[in-house]
């Protein structure tokens, strides 16, 4: 029997490769919205939550296909739970990651180390067709500190300012396989595995 296709709500390549890799062994194909030129929508949520069910509901409409969606972001606990939301466009341009690293260890400077702690946040959502009235909705959290230097080259965003204390390297030093096993969004993706109905 063919996959169903599902389409990704987000132009995010970073989320995409982590999370085609872990939905290997779903029964779908996750087709990036690019693909089908659908532009991106504007975030005007106040959560993750809401921002998330917006993108997802807008990839369904414009694709007529079911739509999944990655809402995520990073809260420092010192800069009273910012860049949040608007992690991507901490900086100013929306996924400019390496400005937005830049700025995040400029306003973390004069933070000691004792005072460093955040965490990710990842709420995935999946709608069966736009005006799905039960969307599936699921979420992780990974607890980390910011470091004060940039350290490894995998993962994408924030990841080279994240230490993981209970492996002692950043995220960005973690393997694919290793970042999803703990990750906000190894999280997400295991509590949709087990409420996946298609
Ligand atoms: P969104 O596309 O509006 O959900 O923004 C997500 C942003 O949060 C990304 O552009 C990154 O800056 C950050 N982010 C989310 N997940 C991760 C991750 O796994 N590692 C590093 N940064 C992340």
């Amino acid at each position: 029997m063919d996959k169903q296709r599902v389409v990704l709500a987000s132009g995010n390549k970073g989320k995409l490769v982590e999370l085609q890799d872990a939905l290997q062994r779903f029964d779908v194909t996750l087709i990036p919205q690019t693909q089908f030129g659908v532009e991106s929508v504007e975030e005007t949520g106040l959560s993750f939550v809401e921002n998330a069910i917006l993108k997802a509901r807008h990839a369904s409409k414009v694709t007529g296909l079911a739509a999944l969606s990655d809402d995520s972001g990073l809260e420092v606990d010192a800069l009273f739970g910012a860049p949040g939301i608007y992690s991507a466009r901490f900086a100013g341009t929306d996924g400019d990651d390496e400005q937005n690293n830049l700025k995040l260890l400029a306003e973390m400077s004069a933070i000691p180390s004792e005072q460093r702690t955040a965490r990710f946040h990842c709420v995935l959502v999946y709608l069966r067709h736009w005006q799905d009235p039960t969307p599936i909705i699921c979420q992780g959290s990974w607890q980390g500190v910011i470091k004060t230097t940039l350290e490894g080259s995998g993962g994408f965003g924030y990841d080279p300012l994240f230490f993981v204390p209970s492996l002692n390297k950043s995220a960005a030093q973690l393997s694919k396989a290793e970042k999803n096993q703990m990750s906000h969004r190894g999280q997400a993706i295991k509590q949709l595995h087990s409420l996946f109905r298609l």
